[in-house]
């Protein structure tokens, strides 16, 4: 596959696939050189005065044929100019709650860099009076039956598995993921409605406590919901990340105010569509654009809980302004995860779950695997073998569920993702596969690459890369294993390969991480919606999913009623002590908390 550039003062820029570029211009053909070596221009086409080139950019990555379905280029086609229908855009438009800024920001498809919408922007006054409207319309949603707001959510999930076609055009048209990652998040939408669907009343009822005096006080805990709920969600996963964190919040009595990333907006727009249609009543759900710094700090100053999914970094500045407002949040942060393959692993299925692990969505996933430590005494074995599975790994810009792997989301993360590994390179790292960009597939494409030699000083060592781009490091011993894999300040999600399952979960208890995954890379964990997910130390504070994945969004109120008087009657205050020191010394001698 060739690419067309065109130079620029300060490099060039893509502008398009050959041959759609010479068709549409008309322009004369230019003969091709053949692949092979480093990326080469093997035409010029300077007679119109653009300064076009043509690239060849053979890959050390060996793919099956590349999509040659690419719609053409919008600057030079303004026929087919936009990468989705514009009606059905505008619709998905219509949705955003309030945006009186007068601003617009455009966003483009990764797999193209053609233009999908321009996303008008919402002012910080209109967050506030959506965050109002909100706890308008809360008051009598809180007041419904718990399991009349589980239809809603029963609805939601049959609507998500009907529509999921529609739906994974939509996460790829913004996201550039290949089309079985984007199923992953139509799946864990539908998982998480059926699961709150179904336990939301067992997870709010009210329940009782030990009173102070066995048979004399009696306490129960009722659930309260806190109110509006803010969502600040990522790119990422566009769909699962905008929508599933406020399921639990809905069912539990609360109005949601979700702020998507501003590239996913189409996205998260049509989950708010489906919730209208799953019968929620207007202004329990709605969704407002823009920049974080402006949109999303205007969303913690007004709402009543906050749940974050992001960066590190940005999580820090979300929970400080929380703090102030004492406001509660939860945050789902960055990861730099290990796996570690222990010399009694399966290589074969090592190597396939490794492959998943590190490339899904890719690896632009907080669970990806970044890290592997492996065995010495089969190391060169496993890495025969997994780098003979990403020979063979399909690299696309299209819609088939063959296709192993898409792009990069942003120019941005492509910068950061080639930035890691050239200068791990550049201080003496080895790529065993991959380490470049793909601009023959798609302008954002990245080769899925294997490091060794990468040393702490090198960027890509300890910092999260999210790119398709693992590190591999031997090692001798389990403990020196455990012990390096715990070593990074995140601990999100963490994987063992080992034919001995108990062993594995003997040592899953001395890793320092939220999730770890047995002989698999981060499904099982992920879809397993009973049970908590979330970080440890730098990659967060509280879980979603399971009871704590909804309790979060309830305030705790504890009622207590007492069957006789709780003071002194008929003795004197020093009796009273007396007697009472007497019952609470019974009570310690029949075991009774
Ligand atoms: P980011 O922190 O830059 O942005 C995330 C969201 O926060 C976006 O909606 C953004 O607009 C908003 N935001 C940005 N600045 C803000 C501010 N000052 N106040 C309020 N909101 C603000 O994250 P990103 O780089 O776009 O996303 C990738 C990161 O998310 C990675 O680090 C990844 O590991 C992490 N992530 C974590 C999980 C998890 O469950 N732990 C899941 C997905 C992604």
């Amino acid at each position: 596959m060739f690419t067309w550039e065109r130079v620029t003062s300060n490099g060039f820029e893509l502008i398009g696939s050959d041959p759609q570029p010479l068709e549409a211009t008309g322009r004369r053909a230019i003969r091709r050189g053949s692949s092979g070596g480093n990326p080469r221009i093997v035409g010029r086409e300077p007679a119109d005065g653009r300064g076009l080139r043509l690239v060849d950019y053979p890959g050390r990555v060996s793919v099956r044929p590349e999509s040659t379905t690419d719609p053409a280029d919008p600057m030079l086609d303004p026929g087919a100019s936009y990468a989705l229908d514009p009606r059905r855009v505008r619709g998905l438009l219509g949705g955003v709650a309030a945006a009186t800024s007068g601003e617009t920001f455009r966003t483009t498809a990764p797999f193209t860099g053609q233009p999908l919408a321009e996303v008008p922007v919402s002012a910080a006054a209109d967050v506030a009076a959506v965050c109002d409207r909100g706890r308008r319309a809360q008051g009598a949603w809180a007041e419904t039956e718990v399991r009349h707001r589980a239809r809603v959510l029963l609805a939601l999930h049959d609507l998500v598995l009907d529509r999921q076609a529609e739906i994974m055009d939509l996460i790829q048209a913004e996201s550039g993921k290949a089309r079985k990652h984007a199923f992953e998040e139509v799946a864990h939408v539908a998982m998480t409605a059926r699961y709150y669907g179904l336990t939301a009343q067992r997870h709010l009822r009210g329940a009782p406590r030990l009173g102070a005096f066995p048979g004399l006080t009696q306490v129960r805990v009722n659930r309260a919901p806190k109110g509006v709920v803010g969502i600040i969600s990522p790119w990422n996963y566009p769909f699962t990340m905008a929508l599933s964190d406020g399921l639990p919040a809905l069912v539990s009595g609360n109005a949601v105010v979700s702020k998507p990333d501003t590239l996913t907006m189409l996205t998260a727009l049509s989950g708010a569509e489906l919730l209208r249609e799953a019968g929620l009543p207007d202004d329990l759900w709605q969704v407002v654009s823009g920049p974080g710094p402006v949109v999303g700090t205007a969303l913690i100053d007004a709402a009543d809980y906050l749940c974050f999914t992001g960066s590190t970094t940005t999580g820090r500045a979300v929970g400080a302004q929380a703090a102030r407002r004492l406001v509660g949040c939860s945050l789902e942060l960055g990861g730099k995860n290990p796996m570690l393959v222990l010399r009694d692993a399966a290589i074969g299925r090592a190597a396939e779950g490794a492959v998943r692990a590190c490339f899904s969505s890719a690896g632009q996933m907080c669970v990806s695997t970044e890290r592997m430590y492996v065995a010495d005494d089969i190391y060169d074995a496993f890495v025969a073998a997994f780098l003979r599975r990403i020979e063979s790994m399909r690299l696309a810009a299209d819609r088939s569920f063959e296709t192993d792997m898409g792009c990069m989301v942003s120019a941005a993360q492509l910068a950061k993702v080639t930035a890691h590994v050239d200068e791990a390179v550049a201080k003496g790292a080895r790529v065993l596969i991959g380490g470049r960009p793909r601009p023959g597939i798609g302008p954002l494409f990245f080769e899925p690459t294997v490091l060794e030699g990468v040393r702490p000083g090198m960027s890509i060592f300890a910092d999260e890369s999210f790119g398709p781009v693992v590190s591999l490091y031997r090692f001798t011993t389990e403990a020196d294993a455990v012990a390096r894999a715990n070593e990074s300040g995140y601990g999100l999600n963490a994987s063992i390969y080992t034919r001995d399952v108990s062993r594995g979960r003997r040592l899953a208890t001395q890793i320092r991480c939220g999730t770890v995954n047995i002989n698999e890379g981060y499904v099982p964990s992920f879809a397993s919606i009973d049970s908590p997910m979330g970080g440890m130390r730098e990659s967060g504070l509280g879980r979603r999913q399971g009871p704590e994945g909804i309790h979060r969004y309830t305030d705790l109120q504890a009622v207590a009623s007492s069957r006789v008087r709780v003071a002194p009657v008929g003795l004197s205050d020093e009796a009273y002590a007396k007697l009472f020191t007497r019952s609470l010394r019974l009570l310690k001698r029949v075991r009774r908390p």
